[in-house]
């Protein structure tokens, strides 16, 4: 349980890999500063290391272990790119992944170039100058620019090009206790759990009977595609998937529609079409030893993580999700019990603990 004495809070240390992920700008295909960040801290602890050309890290502990467990978490993130300079300077975008537009404007950002990074703003017109209907609207894409105090299209060019990525400027900082907020927990939370499970089953003095593979994926945001392809060349049996997941505890979020999950309530534990029955009891199994606190959601589809790839590859994967509950998902400020993220390491390493030998023939 969390502690909310005052001295527990002011002593509260993030672990340095999770804030070096957090701090990491990594949209999906520009994951490299999360890449850089993946291999100093999990290549030491794995048997093999190795990256592919979708970008993915892919760490294996005890090679020649069976059957082949498959930790994934996904390093990318939300971002903007740069798409188009006008005449004045103004620097136009599209979106990254799935952006919030009534969050978008207003933000300082940063964007990262050949050369370093460049600071902007996202500019749209101020309220003062909008009659009483556009006052209502959210605004399109096109109608917001990133200012990066350029005067003409040349100067803007020289500092940045086409194609260059930008993330919001919004860094992770505790705001009470083990909650923090970041714009990108969504997933470097989750790309943490599985570097971090790894690293510790490697201090084992018992090794695990399967071959644990610990692959930070890249690309979720736009369509799971570095799961897929670390996915084939991983080849598992079995696979858990770790992402974060709404916790619904906060107002104007409906129940009915949208179940109940707490932050600081646990990892939650997924059950639905995309997730093997056995690996859903034995995910339940692992908490219950553990004694952590735990959740349980339901969906009836594909859920919308790294595991609906994963799960149809080749021939097949028994295939689990876990999430972390967050609350303001895609927004800039979104919020994580860093207590969950670690309950959420221990339930891996547990399960990865309790798998024998040729057990996935059952599941
Ligand atoms: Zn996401």
């Amino acid at each position: 349980m969390r502690d909310n004495s005052p001295s527990t809070m002011a002593s509260y240390a993030p672990p340095r890999f999770l804030t070096d992920l957090l701090h990491a700008r990594s949209p999906s295909g520009y994951e490299g500063e999360a890449q850089a960040v993946f291999d100093q801290h999990v290549k030491p602890a794995a048997d093999t290391y190795s990256g592919d050309a979708l970008g993915n890290r892919i760490a294996v502990l005890n090679p020649k272990g069976d059957p082949t467990l498959m930790l994934a978490g996904h390093m990318d993130e939300l971002g903007l790119l740069v798409t188009y300079v006008n005449k004045d300077g103004f620097v136009y975008f599209d979106t990254i992944g799935g952006h919030d537009r009534s969050v978008i404007s207003g933000r300082r950002v940063v964007i990262k170039t050949a050369n370093g990074t460049v600071k902007g703003v996202t500019g749209k017109r101020a309220i003062h100058l909008m009659d009483e209907a556009d006052r209502k609207k959210v605004p399109e894409i096109h109608e917001i620019w990133i200012d990066i105090g350029a005067r003409t299209k040349a100067e803007a060019l020289e500092r940045i090009s086409i194609g260059d990525s930008a993330t919001y400027d919004h860094e992770f900082e505790l705001i009470h206790g083990s909650i923090g907020t970041a714009r990108a927990f969504d997933n470097k939370v989750g790309a943490y759990v599985v570097g971090e499970a790894l690293i510790r089953l490697s201090k084992e003095a018992k090794k695990p009977a399967a071959r644990v593979v610990a692959v930070a994926t890249s690309q979720e945001e736009i369509g799971c595609r570095g799961a897929a392809t670390s996915g084939f060349s991983v080849d598992p049996q079995v696979s858990l998937v770790v992402d974060v997941g709404h916790a619904t505890d906060h107002p104007d979020c409906d129940n009915r529609k949208y179940g109940e999950t707490k932050l600081s309530g646990g990892p939650i534990i997924c059950r639905g079409a995309n997730i093997n029955p056995l690996v859903f009891e034995n995910l339940l199994k692992a908490a219950k030893r553990l004694k952590i606190p735990y959740q349980v959601e339901s969906d009836p589809r594909p859920t919308g993580t790294d595991a609906r790839a994963i799960q149809v590859g080749r021939g097949g994967v028994a295939t689990g999700v876990v999430s972390i509950p967050l609350r303001y998902m895609h927004t800039p400020s979104e919020v994580v019990d860093l207590e969950d993220v670690e309950r959420c390491v221990r339930l891996f390493v547990e399960f990865a603990r309790g798998i024998k030998k040729g057990d996935y023939r059952n599941w």
